[in-house]
């Protein structure tokens, strides 16, 4: 079987033998039952658990759950399109048993990231990861290209003594300080522990800018696996934390004011085991195809923060010179640059050369952002897109005739903007296909509803706990 192979009714080949064997394993180190996760249209994680005991069943022929998750707003209410958000009608979920990982932090349980299949053994037109699962075998056949992907993440660790729906940060030590690394020792060696047990491999973790923000950077993967990898890892970090008496939020912007909490995406694109983003003789060394991935991924920023910053507290973050990206600019190491191109250090930029994408944060659907992402750069490389000038230093300091010159514009400041430009972005529309796009443009508007007559402050207490 291949990871990009679609469950069937019965079960993958060789998958529900390989579930008996595991079934065995993981009871005798006392797991007793699977948490079974995926996310919604929304960004918000949705779960099924099933005993270990029915690990094997469910490898055969899924477990059941309506569709009707697929139009959940973050606060639970729901909407509706053509053909969702009904009480009508059930899904199968499909766990990949190649990413079941025993939970380090939560004893007693395992995860695994499902596909989403109809009760007629059809691929879910509205399943995020059968979507990315999609471009990116679509990418390998069409273009000859593999990719090597990470989700940066953020949060806030705030204190669970604190009043409800309150965040009081759980550290007070300056940015990147020592002093708050020295806070949050233990919770933070935990959280090394764990991810380590659970075989994810950490690169960094260490005290961001905001009171009480951390973040964590993991090492690349297949795209795929990459955004498995970043819902594993909040699980991880929320479970550790309240071990630690903590309260975690991913939201983007867990205060109206200040630095929010990004999901940056890093990116590669591959063919034949090289890396496209160096070696080449376009500028820093890209190659044609690498400029043109990254110039598709620049020209569709406006429409791609629908998917990328799907919430409202995502506009709250996104503000220009704090480091979210928010101009439509590109620069090499430039971190006001809404596209990055990471060159890395010298010695190891054939393996570590990528494209840092940053108006993401985590309440965007992982498998939404990075398949939607990638489709921007193929579209690129199948138009021959050029990339501008590039930006060096902060955009927002550019005078007006330069900016317009380089193509430079302010990205969408508010999600009804976004959706507008989403909703006129057939390139998008196209790759996510009827139905996830309807989704989309469906819980985007209502959230808008949801948030209409609020203040920033009361926008950023909306969402606070919902990522
Ligand atoms: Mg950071």
């Amino acid at each position: 079987m291949s990871a990009l192979d679609d469950p069937v009714p019965g079960g993958r080949p060789g998958d529900v033998e390989r579930a008996r064997a595991l079934a065995g394993e993981l009871s005798g180190r006392g797991v007793h039952g699977v948490v079974l996760a995926y996310v919604d249209t929304a960004g918000v994680g949705r779960v099924k658990t099933v005993p270990v005991a029915r690990l094997a069943s469910a490898a055969a022929w899924g477990v059941g759950m309506s569709p009707v998750f697929d139009t959940f707003l973050a606060d639970d209410r729901i909407v509706s399109t053509d053909v969702l958000g009904s009480p009508d009608g059930d899904l199968r979920l499909y766990p990949d048993l190649d990413r079941l990982v025993v939970l380090a932090a939560q004893p007693g349980w395992a995860w695994a990231p499902v596909d989403r299949i109809t009760q007629d053994g059809e691929r879910h037109p509205g399943c995020s990861r059968t979507f990315l699962r999609g471009v990116v075998a679509d990418a390998a056949r069409t273009h000859g290209l593999t990719f090597r992907a990470a989700v940066e993440i953020e949060w806030s660790f705030g204190l669970d003594s604190a009043p409800a729906g309150e965040f009081v940060p759980a550290a007070t030590g300056p940015a990147y300080g020592a002093i708050r690394q020295v806070e949050l020792s233990d919770c933070t060696a935990d959280l090394l522990a764990a991810c380590a047990a659970q075989g994810v491999d950490v690169e960094q973790v260490h005290p961001e800018y905001a009171p009480g923000q951390f973040e964590i950077s993991v090492g690349a993967l297949d795209p795929v696996a990459a955004a498995d990898r970043s819902v594993l890892v909040r699980q991880t970090v929320r479970a550790v934390a309240r071990r630690h008496g903590l309260r975690v939020s991913f939201s983007p912007a867990v205060t109206a004011q200040g630095v929010g909490n990004g999901g940056h995406l890093h990116l590669s694109a591959w063919r034949d085991g090289v890396n496209l983003h160096m070696g080449g003789d376009r500028r820093h060394g890209m190659t044609a195809d690498a400029e043109a991935f990254a110039a598709g991924v620049l020209a569709r920023l406006p429409a791609l923060t629908a998917v990328t910053a799907p919430s409202p507290a995502g506009y709250l973050r996104l503000k220009p010179s704090q480091w979210a990206g928010v101009f439509t600019a590109w620069g090499l190491e430039t971190r006001e640059a809404a596209v990055r191109l990471v060159r890395g250090t010298a010695g190891r930029r054939a393996e570590l050369a990528n494209l840092e994408v940053k108006p993401v944060d985590l309440a965007a659907n992982p498998y939404l952002a990075l398949g939607c992402v990638i489709a921007a750069g193929l579209d690129g490389i199948a138009s021959g897109a050029t990339l501008p000038e590039e930006t060096v230093g902060d955009p927002a300091a550019l005078d007006a005739a330069t900016a317009e010159a380089r193509g430079v514009r302010r990205l969408p400041a508010s999600l009804a903007e976004a959706v507008e430009r989403f909703q006129e972005d057939e390139v998008l529309r196209a790759a996510l296909g009827p139905v996830l796009a309807d989704a989309v443009t469906a819980v985007r508007r209502g959230e808008i509803e949801a948030v209409a007559g609020l203040d920033d402050e009361q926008v950023a207490a909306a969402y606070r706990w919902a990522y």
